[in-house]
């Protein structure tokens, strides 16, 4: 979940490392450091508890660090309370080796213990230490950087992206991948290890992915790279070609206001090249028809939003393709003894492609022989590269911890594979694959329209930020709607908030409500109009304040009841919660606002969830 940056050059390393962990802070941000090697050979380490800008002041923004290698962290702790003696880098005892580590050594205790006893003092809380300490213990042994590596990743069980440094052997890093990503950035008598392409990308553009079991030698000259058995690998590079302003906040006060603004030109990415001659066609997707046919079974798994948009895709498959489909979460889906065989399809979902659950869930169902479909963002991620189809959503760099334009682009998708799919299988009605192929075209424009609209939610998000407790509710693709809104009013403002099936209230929720309880009630989906206002007036009963959420041609009904209503346009149903979703991530945005709180950086998150 943190964030790894590593250079080797010839200019300051430390300058290099505290921008480059500036593009990564979203991973993690409870504490930071740099480790740079001095020209008298000897490791500087400088770290400390806090955001990264703790870290840049200590050291002057890197200029009180001479020396040009070096790695650099932020942390998401995991072992360990985030304090200066838990962040990272670690340095071996002897003061030879820095390690940064991102993931777990699940077997740090066992390790700990036998190098207790050969006489190594320990310092930090941390399972990372083991590695900076194992490996000086094997390095005295064998006195070969490499080898003691070698080793070291023999006896470490867990994931791990490792970036290590060695005072004997100060024009090198070593790195080394196992379940947690990492990749090699190619430049021009410099080279870098990151965690995240944006690290490095105002640097060099010319990447390699590394892979599991893989170990790199990094010198200002080149890359060497080495699998689990020594033997050199080839790497294919990649060029990265989005722009470094993609990754900046471009005069917006957050990184989430604009990747919510941005949404509309990432559907378009998401949806335009994929509608031929009024048809879903994806070009990028090798299953045929014989094999969609062919399955038995459809799950989607997917963890946090990507799980939402699960929720939904399971109500748009299922109408499509009138095939049953189960939407699991990931974490749950790999100790559940899951009904998978090969006549099995799993689709999974992840924004970073490395989320950890997600992975995990993967190669559960691929050893029991399932066709894996990946809906994924970051473009060459472990994910993407783990599966036997992979549709990218392009929406682009995604910073903010909350997501917004991936959630919309996965959805987007999503839709359209349930499109497909309906066709091939025969199972859709002409007449709606045609309406929703025509409103799927409409969508980015539609949500321009909403989002024209952003000053009335951020009025009403100012009279109702003081809240203890806020409820979603909703039916059906509106349930699934609400959720995502809860989610994104949790993860950044810290009200406490849940979102029901609304006929679930009466089954025992409904006695939470009371006089000034705010209840978003969500009635876009028209067929279920009536019930949703059911609900509504059953909740005003008792004293809720109602924010209501429905389409234009529902508003005046709506208003009958309701006096604060919020619209999104008409259109297909399978799409209404890609608008809906809209004024739900700027009400959660602008309630959080209202109470000051670090919108992008929220507590205890980080982006990419890498470990278990
Ligand atoms: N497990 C390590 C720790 O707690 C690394 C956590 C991370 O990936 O940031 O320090």
């Amino acid at each position: 979940m943190c964030g790894i940056v590593g250079f080797v050059g010839r200019q300051e390393a430390a300058p290099i490392l505290l921008d480059g962990l500036s593009r990564l802070e979203y991973r993690g941000y409870d504490s930071a450091g740099v480790a740079v090697v001095s020209p008298r050979r000897e490791i500087q380490i400088k770290k400390s508890k806090g955001r990264l800008q703790v870290l840049s002041d200590l050291i002057h923004g890197g200029k009180d660090m001479e020396g040009t290698i070096g790695i650099g962290h932020t942390r998401w702790a995991t072992h360990g309370a985030p304090n200066d003696v838990n962040a990272h880098p670690h340095m071996s005892e002897g003061g030879k080796f820095a390690v940064i580590h991102n993931g777990i050594i699940e077997n740090y205790v066992e390790i700990k213990e036998f190098l207790i006893k050969q006489g190594v003092h320990f310092k930090s809380e941390t399972d990372s230490e083991v590695v900076a300490q194992l490996l000086e213990f094997y390095y005295n042994e064998c006195h070969d950087f490499f080898e003691a590596v070698g080793r070291v990743l023999r006896r470490i069980e867990g994931a791990y992206a490792l970036g290590m440094l060695c005072a004997d052997c100060p024009d090198r890093i070593i790195a080394a991948r196992k379940d947690a990503p990492l990749l090699l950035g190619y430049g021009d008598g410099e080279n870098f290890i990151a965690s995240d392409v944006t690290a490095i990308i105002k640097h060099t553009r010319e990447v390699a992915y590394m892979e599991d079991g893989e170990v790199a030698i990094l010198t200002t000259d080149g890359i060497e790279v080495f699998d689990a058995l020594q033997q050199p690998v080839k790497k294919e590079r990649h060029h990265i070609d989005w722009e470094v302003s993609a990754a900046e906040k471009g005069g917006y006060p957050h990184f989430m206001l604009k990747e919510i603004f941005e949404q509309p030109e990432a559907l378009r990415r998401a949806i335009s090249p994929r509608l031929k001659g009024g048809k879903v066609v994806f070009d990028d997707m090798k299953l045929t028809v014989e094999q969609i046919k062919a399955f038995q079974r459809i799950f989607i798994v997917a963890c946090g939003s990507s799980y939402h948009v699960g929720m939904l895709g399971k109500y748009t498959l299922e109408h499509l393709t009138r095939r049953s489909v189960e939407v699991a979460l990931a974490s749950e889906f790999r100790y559940c003894d899951p009904i998978v065989d090969m006549n099995t399809l799993v689709i999974v979902i992840s924004q970073s492609g490395e989320t950890l659950d997600t992975m995990a869930a993967l190669r559960e169902a691929k050893a029991r022989g399932a066709y894996i479909l990946s809906i994924v963002n970051v473009v060459g991620s472990s994910i993407a590269r783990e599966s036997d189809d992979v549709i990218y959503t392009w929406a682009g760099p995604e910073i903010a911890v909350a997501t917004t334009k991936a959630y919309s682009t996965q959805l987007a998708v999503l839709d359209m594979v349930a499109l497909a799919f309906g066709e091939a299988l025969g199972a859709v009605d002409a007449k709606e694959y045609e309406e929703a192929v025509t409103e799927l075209e409409k969508l980015p424009g539609k949500m321009e329209t909403v989002l024209e609209h952003c000053e009335d939610i951020q009025m009403f998000a100012a009279q109702h930020f003081n809240h203890n407790s806020i409820f979603f509710i909703g039916r059906n693709l509106d349930y699934a709607l609400g959720l995502e809104g809860s989610l994104k009013l949790k993860e950044i403002s810290y009200i406490h908030s849940e979102a029901y099936a609304s006929g679930e209230l009466k089954h025992g929720t409904i006695s939470l409500i009371e006089e000034g309880t705010l209840v978003v009630a969500l009635g876009t989906y028209g067929a279920l109009f009536d019930k949703a206002m059911s609900n509504v007036v059953e909740v005003k009963a008792r004293g809720a304040d109602v924010l209501a959420l429905t389409t234009e041609s529902h508003r005046d009904e709506m208003a009958k009841t309701v006096s604060t209503v919020l619209t999104i346009p008409d259109t297909a149903p399978m799409l209404l919660p890609s608008l809906g979703v809209v004024p739900l991530q700027l009400f959660a945005y602008y309630v959080a606002l209202q109470r000051g709180c670090d919108i992008d950086k929220p507590r205890n998150l980080a982006k990419s969830v890498t470990v278990e």
